[in-house]
């Protein structure tokens, strides 16, 4: 039989797959963490995280996401660039195989925590101007648009948090939202609600076009209840209508529900045994950094049991 190349592959090396790591390596495993991008996940766009536990002050998306990237090296985790296309399990054999284009790469046991991306809205003009005053990250593109007029799509908390940060830059921000209640959690729908000199807001309205020349200039908004249509004059949109998990490489090999989220038990267990999963990929009700280090922390410790079971090496 074929010997793996790893004990624990992790795909995807944010939050959730550097808890992994660190708790892979600390256990002895020998453990690689693919990942498509740089490491450090969407939290390294997030300007400021202030519900982290042991952090009385905020702190940047940025600096937690290096700590963790530091943190899983210093234990011994690889990081490699890669983009994993499929996952194998060939019969008979111990290993899974990941599939990297013409590479692939054996572990004994695997972790999906390749979490998610943002969702667009699909109306006309967004292709179009994305990147020309289209975008998903307040934090990358915020300070282009001094003394402007954005408009922010999205009632979550990744709409409101992005537009409060937008207030730093824009003159106005026009927040529209396709109901009359914010969805994002009480203490940012507060501080939000109290920006009046900043923020305008479009309750029961979505967004029907992204209008423009060369660049965006308006939105052509229509009312949720009237179907009433206006224009709205804008230098940039920014949409947040949440996300949708990056598991379509997955589709047949795991069991996923009908958005694409993978199902595990509570101990991170997918539909094939030794692949775990975590993270914003993995189905769930609580999507935040703490819960992505839980869980990641608990599918590595799965893992270890099922790579010792195989290696003969599990305590009794
Ligand atoms: P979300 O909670 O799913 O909210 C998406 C928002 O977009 C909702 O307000 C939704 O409206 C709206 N929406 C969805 N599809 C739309 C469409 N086609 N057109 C117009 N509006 C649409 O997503 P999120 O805000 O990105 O948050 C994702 C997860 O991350 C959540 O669990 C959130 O708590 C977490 N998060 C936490 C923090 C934090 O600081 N604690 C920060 C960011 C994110 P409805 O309300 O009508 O459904």
């Amino acid at each position: 039989m074929a010997q793996a190349a790893y004990d624990l592959a992790i795909i995807g090396g944010g939050p959730a797959g550097l808890s992994a790591g660190i708790y892979g390596a600390r256990a002895g495993l020998s453990t690689v963490i693919l990942e498509q991008l740089s490491p450090g996940g969407q939290v390294i766009t997030t300007d400021m995280v202030e519900n982290y536990p042991g952090f009385t002050e905020p702190i940047s998306g940025y600096e937690i996401a290096g700590k963790m990237i530091e943190q899983a090296t210093k234990f011994g985790v690889e990081i490699r660039s890669s983009d994993v296309t499929g996952i194998n399990d060939p019969p008979g054999e111990d290993h899974k195989l990941l599939l990297m284009g013409d590479e692939s790469l054996s572990a004994l046991a695997v972790i999906i925590a390749t979490g998610a991306h943002h969702r667009r809205l699909g109306v006309p003009g967004e292709d179009r101007f994305w990147g020309r005053g289209v975008s998903c990250c307040a934090t990358c593109d915020g300070m282009f648009y001094r003394d402007k007029e954005v408009v922010v799509v999205g009632g979550g908390d990744t709409a409101v948090k992005e537009a409060m940060f937008l207030t730093r830059f824009a003159s106005k921000i026009t927040l529209v939202h396709r109901r009359d209640r914010l969805r994002a959690t009480n203490i940012l729908r507060d501080r939000i609600l109290a920006m009046t000199d900043k923020v305008d807001f479009s309750w029961k309205t979505v967004v029907k076009e992204i209008m423009g020349d060369d660049n965006v200039a308006a939105v052509r908004l229509s009312s949720v209840d009237t179907g009433a249509e206006r224009v709205l004059e804008c230098d940039g949109v920014f949409i947040f209508v949440g996300f949708t998990p990056n598991t379509k490489f997955l589709d047949g090999f795991i069991k996923l529900d009908e958005r694409g989220y993978v199902i595990t038990d509570e101990d991170m267990a997918t539909s094939v045994p030794g692949v775990f999963a975590c993270g914003d990929a993995r189905k769930k009700l609580l999507r935040q950094i703490i819960t992505a280090c839980g869980e990641g922390a608990t599918a590595a410790f799965a893992a270890q049991h099922y790579v010792e079971d195989i290696k003969g090496t599990a305590y009794e």
